[in-house]
């Protein structure tokens, strides 16, 4: 096995004032949860809105930051403070996050609102933690987050280690391990380097540079700051950094799905179970094709078996394909005519017959987003 590379403590002040100094001219100065509200930067030690921060801090854990832009947007708009979110429907969270995924993010923001609602108490004392220990007690906050909502809102002396800090650091030693057997030497490397007297700026210049300049395929190592001190850049070939496992391949599997429609033109939708990573979205009903079954035959029976109804398999209406992180799914929708049953929620929470237009008022996985539209272009052509 490679040996670690060890890392001299003592380039930390250089590196800190490179990194400022480049993050001052080329830094993304412009992130609306870094600013004060009237848009004026922090102050070094000044406090920011902590409640901003933690909703774009998980958005961001899957997502990238343009996407997640407009959304928090909307976010803040409608769930200002914890007291808006902690009050409102899991319908109306679910809704406004619709699109970005992994909605147990959601469902775990509004469970911390409530928690922490709780834990301040009648007292209302300050709900905002101040230690890793205490953001580390919300579901889903991992230490990266905690040490970045930590440094962002409070400019706390904690280091981050999220995707873009993990390719720099690992770029800068030229770590001959994946970054995820490597974690325990990167924490200490980012540790070590940030700036005890401006954690806040000096944890958003890292990431920034990972964003910008130390990009996964091109980095744009004549344009960094750390040029001259980065070990992968000496190597002569830094996009081969950070070193990774042989990829495996991903599960695939295909899913027969039936959009059912009755004789008043409804369509028959269910809503899955609170549980894994889609629980609570609504879908249209189906399952796994077993092995050697045709299509249609895996939609009919799984409309009895989850649904007891008996419906006429149609044609085909679109096929869509989608990469979770571990596996890979493809869609087959046939359209079909509900026949005889009362339509029953066996695995799901419950079922509901609803008119195509109404589908937007419903939370959906993102796979569900291209079936609805070809629904909709099906029984109105030409209307968006
Ligand atoms: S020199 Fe290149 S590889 Fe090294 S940290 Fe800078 S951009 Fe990344």
């Amino acid at each position: 096995m490679p040996s670690r590379p060890t890392w001299p403590a003592e380039l930390a002040p250089e590196l800190r004032q490179q990194l400022l100094s480049w993050w001052q001219e080329h830094g993304r100065h412009t992130i609306p949860w870094k600013l004060h509200p009237d848009g004026s930067p922090p102050a070094d030690g000044e406090e920011l809105d902590p409640y901003a921060i933690w909703c774009a801090e998980v958005m961001l854990q899957q997502t990238q930051l343009q996407v997640v832009l407009p959304y928090w947007q909307r976010w803040m708009g409608r769930f200002p403070c914890l007291e808006a979110l902690a009050a409102a429907e899991e319908h109306d969270v679910l809704l406004l996050w619709q699109g970005l995924g992994y909605y147990a993010r959601a469902r775990r923001l509004q469970q911390g609102a409530r928690l922490l609602l709780d834990a301040a108490g009648a007292a209302a004392a300050d709900p905002w933690p101040r230690t890793l220990e205490g953001w580390l007690a919300l579901s889903g906050i991992g230490r990266s987050t905690a040490g970045s909502i930590l440094s962002s809102a409070f400019d706390r002396p904690y280091p981050i280690l999220d995707g873009n800090v993990k390719r720099v650091l690992a770029r800068l030693i030229a770590s001959p391990r994946p970054p995820a057997r490597e974690l325990a030497g990167l924490w200490q490397l980012s540790e070590t380097l940030l700036d005890p007297q401006r954690p806040r700026a000096f944890n958003q210049a890292l990431m920034d540079l990972g964003a910008t300049v130390c990009t996964p395929r091109s980095p744009r190592c004549g344009a960094c700051p750390w040029q001259g001190h980065c070990a992968a850049y000496a190597a002569g070939d830094p996009a081969r950094f950070p070193v990774k496992d042989a990829p495996r391949d991903l599960p695939f599997q295909v899913i027969g799905v039936g959009v059912v429609r009755n004789a008043a033109g409804e369509v028959l939708i269910d809503q899955r179970l609170n549980e894994g990573l889609l629980g609570g979205l609504w879908e249209f009903p189906g399952g796994k094709q077993e092995p050697g079954e045709p299509i249609e035959a895996t939609i009919a029976r799984e409309l009895r078996e989850e649904l007891a109804i008996e419906a006429e398999v149609g044609e085909e209406l679109i096929v869509v394909d989608h990469a979770y992180s571990h596996k890979k799914l493809r869609f087959v929708v046939h359209l079909c005519t509900w026949l005889a049953g009362e339509p029953q929620p066996l695995a799901s929470q419950q079922v509901r017959w609803v008119r195509p237009e109404q589908l937007g008022e419903f939370p959906f996985p993102a796979a569900n987003a291209r079936i609805i539209a070809a629904l909709l272009e099906r029984l109105h052509p030409g209307m968006d």
